[in-house]
């Protein structure tokens, strides 16, 4: 459920008209719903009654300051990639013990940084990251808390970009290297054995890989207990996926109460990081015609949005539901929804049945509030676009657009370098 619906013909964001948010604040522009965001991580973090747990929201996903303190208000943790990602969880107010910290390249200053914010939880990817941690630990007078992202190698049946649990993949330790990456881990004298984790990707449907992944880290749990570590967190990561078109995911109410039923009797803290659940269906991209024109076999809508404001379709085939913000009756025929990019893969959809279109018309690409904005670039030179958060009947712009000048900052001609280079 989300709040992106008609009223007498015309969608809202909860109660603002998207054309108020066009004429006022301009298109491409992507609208975040605070009560949808609310609404999903309480229905999230209340799928799991009793179990002791703890929601890390994954940064990644949408990482817009308001966003993050919108979630961190409601209680949530963070799951962080990178040193910038922990400045923005900071910057916004998020509480560093409730958050950890994922991903295969961490760095020495990013490792710092995060060992000096007082984070909860590391999850180290690689025999050398365990070193690196040690040692960067024992710099600052630390013990780094740890647990090691192991890949279960089950398939998630998701788009192979988005796949993370499988063995050809670059995440986690191998499930046969792991126990013997804990004795050599917890020998270190910087590291902190804490909790066991994994990841298997995103976009889930079925709740079935998270279980099998569930299992074998229990399993490596249990193994682990009888080496004589202290194993207090399960991170079982993000990935379960939400309607875009036809899918039909599990509520996370399902969800919860499943995993639940597995750990409940572990004695262990269970981690989850969700991202797209919580944000993608609390988020749209709108965007304005510029041109229709009739193609020899296909009809194209030109609008203002382009694949480096949404690359989701062109990256991974994506679908996003696109909605006239005007509703119309009369009868639809297929069309390419394109930006002004200069590439054939720029497109926002294809073939997708459409009434009648007009330049200076509104459209709503749905589902746009995970992997979205986060994803956009300066390709073409083109502004990043504004990003609003609506509360009821008001909103607040929580990113400005990028202007023209803004593209070029930090660029230089060093004249007479170039003179030298070209006499
Ligand atoms: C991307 C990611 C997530 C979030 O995945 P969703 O599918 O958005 O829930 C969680 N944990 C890690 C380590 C990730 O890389």
């Amino acid at each position: 459920m989300h709040h992106f619906q008609y009223r007498d013909g015309l969608l809202h964001a909860e109660d603002v008209p998207l054309t108020r948010l066009a004429e006022e604040v301009g298109t491409p522009l992507y609208v975040y719903s605070a009560a949808t965001l609310k609404r999903h991580y309480l229905a999230f973090d209340g799928a799991f009654p009793d179990l002791d747990h703890l929601v890390c929201y994954s940064v990644k996903a949408n990482s817009n300051l308001a966003v993050l303190n919108l979630l961190a208000s409601l209680g949530a943790g963070m799951d962080i990639v990178s040193g910038g990602e922990l400045h923005r969880a900071l910057s916004a107010g998020a509480d560093p013990s409730r958050s950890v910290f994922s991903g295969v390249g961490k760095q020495r200053w990013e490792i710092s940084m995060a060992l000096e914010a007082g984070i909860l939880m590391f999850n180290v990817e690689s025999s050398q990251e365990l070193d690196l941690l040690s040692d960067t630990a024992l710099n600052l007078q630390q013990q780094a808390p740890v647990a090691i992202r192991v890949n279960p190698d089950v398939d998630p049946k998701t788009h192979p970009y988005i796949s993370t649990g499988l063995r050809k993949n670059k995440f986690g330790l191998p499930m046969a290297a792991a126990r013997d990456e804990y004795l050599r881990a917890a020998d270190l004298p910087g590291l902190r054995i804490r909790g066991v984790s994994c990841h298997i990707g995103s976009q889930l449907t079925q709740v079935s890989p998270f279980v099998d992944a569930l299992r074998r880290l229990l399993d490596l749990v249990d193994g682990l207990r009888g080496e004589g570590l202290t194993i207090d967190y399960l991170d079982l990561g993000g990935g379960l996926g939400i309607v875009y078109n036809q899918e039909e995911p599990p509520h996370p109410v399902e969800y919860g109460r499943v995993i639940s039923q597995e750990v409940k009797d572990a004695g262990l803290t269970l981690i989850l990081e969700p991202g797209r659940v919580i944000a993608g269906n609390a988020g749209i991209l709108l965007t304005r015609v510029i041109y229709t024109k009739r193609g020899e076999v296909k009809d194209f809508v030109v609008v203002d949005g382009a694949m480096n404001d949404l690359i989701r379709p062109s990256l991974y085939s994506a679908y996003h539901e696109i909605r006239p913000v005007i509703e119309t009756a009369g009868a639809s025929s297929p069309k390419d929804v394109v930006g002004p990019i200069c590439e054939t893969g720029d497109f926002l959809a294809q073939d997708r049945p459409l009434t009648e279109l007009r330049p200076g018309d509104l459209l709503a690409v749905m589902s746009a509030g995970a992997y979205c904005f986060v994803m956009a670039s300066n390709y073409n030179s083109r502004g990043r676009p504004a990003e609003v958060l609506v509360c009821g009947d008001d909103y607040h712009v929580v990113r400005t657009r990028e202007r023209t000048i803004d593209l070029i900052r930090g660029e230089s001609v060093p004249a007479e370098f170039i003179a030298r280079a070209i006499s």
